[in-house]
């Protein structure tokens, strides 16, 4: 297998589960080191070994909360200590909380948003500023496909997932001059807890999906980590303050 990413060091976001989870494997299995950071730390810190035992890469696990900025720098500076630097940044942590607009309430309108976009700037800003130092830099922010089509009662979701991209193109021309790549990746419906615990919740509404997509299947972790390794890696040089949809066609006919 050919190894795009060799002594790189990373960080992802939210990478306990689901496409965080798959992207610090595949980004390790690519020969990147990596530090993932959750909420869930028992989670995230088992997951890292598990990622380390695969791969062989240094793979470590900690709990934070990417809202709390003292929490977003104790991971930066970790990193910093174990890796001397940051390559790979995956802003990936997210929520998304299913609720009609009328009905939205605000404590959930304020947490999607705190977890969603601010999570992202407190990153992309800590680690921004190292990359701009070292004059290089990937920044891969995970946004979704509902930041460009309306999804019933996903107006927040939706909200928060079209700001990543507004912060994606600025951060891409601030730190393009630096060094600094800035792409997002715009997932189409993945299987993961969070679509299995929100809308994937019959068989029914599963094959409904399956229909909308042109490859007549739901998306995988892995699918979408693929791509953040194409982004991260050399292949990518001349990329930046793009959006790649990853929707096995679901997108084209929305
Ligand atoms: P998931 O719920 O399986 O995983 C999300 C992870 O983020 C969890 O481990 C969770 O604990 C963590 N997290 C949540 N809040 C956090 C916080 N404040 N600080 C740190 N970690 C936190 O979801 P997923 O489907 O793997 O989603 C990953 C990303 O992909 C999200 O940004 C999501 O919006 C996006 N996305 C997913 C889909 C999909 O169909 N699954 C589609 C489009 C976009």
């Amino acid at each position: 297998m050919v190894r795009l990413l060799e002594g790189k060091a990373a960080v992802v976001t939210g990478a306990a589960q689901g496409i965080g989870y798959a992207i610090a494997l595949e980004l390790a299995r690519h020969g990147a080191d990596v530090l993932g950071c959750d909420t869930q730390a028992a989670r995230m810190e088992a997951a890292a070994e598990a990622i380390a035992a695969e791969t062989g890469r240094t793979c470590i696990g900690t709990g934070a909360d990417v809202t709390l900025r003292s929490e977003v720098q104790g991971v930066v500076a970790r990193a910093l200590e174990e890796f001397q630097r940051i390559d790979i940044l995956v802003n990936n942590a997210g929520i998304l909380i299913h609720a009609p607009m009328l009905e939205m309430a605000e404590q959930d309108w304020d947490r999607i948003f705190a977890v969603n976009v601010k999570g992202c700037f407190l990153f992309s800003q800590l680690v921004g500023q190292e990359m701009v130092r070292r004059r290089s830099g990937r920044i891969i922010n995970i946004s979704s496909c509902s930041a460009k089509k309306a999804t019933l009662h996903e107006g927040a979701y939706c909200a928060t997932k079209a700001a990543i991209l507004g912060m994606n193109r600025v951060l891409a021309l601030e730190l393009g001059p630096y060094g600094v790549t800035v792409n997002a990746i715009l997932p189409g419906a993945t299987d993961t807890e969070m679509v299995r615990s929100t809308f994937l919740t019959s068989a029914e509404i599963e094959q409904e999906w399956i229909d909308k997509t042109a490859l007549k299947r739901l998306g995988t972790p892995a699918d979408q980590a693929r791509v953040a390794v194409f982004l991260a890696s050399p292949l990518a040089d001349h990329i930046t303050g793009e959006a790649i949809v990853v929707s096995a066609g679901e997108m084209m006919s929305q």
